[in-house]
């Protein structure tokens, strides 16, 4: 048993978890968490992101933040923040493209990363080696100033809470622990309270459905927007996901790039679920700030120019480096890959009625 099996099942001898502080331990805990303990990303790891696919994403995305950059008037400083940065490959990609291209915004930009992982914070700064940078571990710890912000695949890592339509209403799926020792679902007697902030339409849903609510994302695109709202700026948010809310279970674990049980070898595999978009979106309009989209990853992306990026860097690759080229676009674009599964949703200031990418 790993330290973290022990820990966990010590937790659900004296009762069972939500599935939040299931993911929460599992995820985070600060001693024998996922994240805490490895860098989960690439091909020998557990799953492949999109900046670790091609250079062509973190570049396309400093540009991006350029080109805001420069609607907001081009202030001499701006902070530029990514949460949860991984192995730091989008900022050095991002950061490398606007040194070439976007230089003024490059002098201007000041990176802050919002990062928990130690295993990962030392991967980000060999990545942006030569670079300033400076870590927080919450985004509140970062300075109250105007900002560019990023997150990919970020908010999917944030716990959810999932909610069983039973008879007597809505009530919590909890993990518990079974006779036999291992780790099983179960659902709580009474229904939740949590069940109010269900969608309307959503709560309708059959006896036996399933559906997620997240408070903490919705905490995090609430921080966001009041961000911007305060001290300018814009986000740029980016995870597989959904525009609209709607009953279902997408609680997946995933290890060596392939599925497993969410409860099985527990911290040994990441676990995430879809991010609703319509939450953020809210959250935003709450605030009282603009946002855009959500659209499909590969529609803004080929808005962004990456099929033309992918022949400038083909003309200068041999054979080999072409193909690797067009495989690193077709997975981050094709319908069939991450071009319609991943979602791009951005903030942006009362101000600006339209950012790159976004057709409003
Ligand atoms: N954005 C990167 C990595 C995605 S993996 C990429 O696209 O490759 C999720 C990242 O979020 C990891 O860096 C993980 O350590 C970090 N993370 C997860 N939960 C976090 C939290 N609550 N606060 C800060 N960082 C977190």
């Amino acid at each position: 048993m790993t330290p973290l099996e022990r820990l966990l099942k010590r937790r659900l001898a004296a009762g069972p978890l939500t599935v939040a502080e299931y993911m929460k331990l599992v995820l985070g805990h600060p001693r024998y968490g996922y994240y805490t303990t490895r860098d989960p990303l690439g091909a020998n790891g557990d799953f492949v992101t999109a900046p670790e696919i091609s250079q062509m994403f973190g570049e396309l995305i400093g540009l991006w933040c350029a080109h805001v950059w420069g609607l907001i008037g081009a202030p001499k400083r701006i902070l530029l923040i990514e949460l949860g940065p991984g192995r730091g490959t989008l900022m050095a990609d991002a950061i490398r493209a606007c040194r070439k291209v976007a230089s003024g915004f490059a002098a201007a930009a000041e990176i802050h990363f919002v990062e928990t992982s130690p295993a990962l914070r030392d991967m980000q700064a060999r990545a942006l080696y030569g670079t300033q940078v400076s870590w927080h571990a919450k985004l509140s710890a970062v300075p109250r100033e105007p900002a560019l912000i990023i997150a990919n695949e970020f908010l999917d890592a944030l716990p959810i809470h999932q909610l069983v339509r039973m008879e007597n209403g809505w009530c919590e799926r909890l993990v518990e622990l079974k006779r036999d020792g291992r780790l099983g679902f179960t659902v709580a007697a009474t229904p939740s309270p949590l069940a109010a902030a269900l969608d309307p339409l959503v709560a309708l849903a059959p006896i036996g459905s399933i559906a997620e609510l997240s408070p903490k994302v919705r905490a995090m695109a609430r921080a966001l927007a009041k961000r911007i709202a305060h001290f300018g700026g814009a986000a740029l948010l980016i995870d597989y996901g959904h525009a609209a809310a709607g009953a279902g279970d997408t609680l997946q674990a995933v290890r060596s790039h392939r599925r497993q049980d969410v409860l099985g070898d527990p911290g040994s595999a990441d676990v995430t679920a879809h991010v609703d978009f319509s939450t953020l979106t809210a959250e935003a309009a709450s605030v009282g700030i603009r946002s855009f989209g959500p659209i499909e990853q590969g529609v803004f992306l080929r808005r962004l120019g990456i099929i033309e990026r992918a022949g400038m860097l083909k003309r200068d690759a041999d054979k080999a480096a072409a193909a690797q080229i067009d495989a690193g676009l077709k997975r981050l674009i094709d319908t069939d890959e991450m071009g319609t599964l991943f979602k791009v949703a951005a903030f942006g200031p009362r101000s600006l009625d339209h950012l790159p990418g976004f057709v409003r």
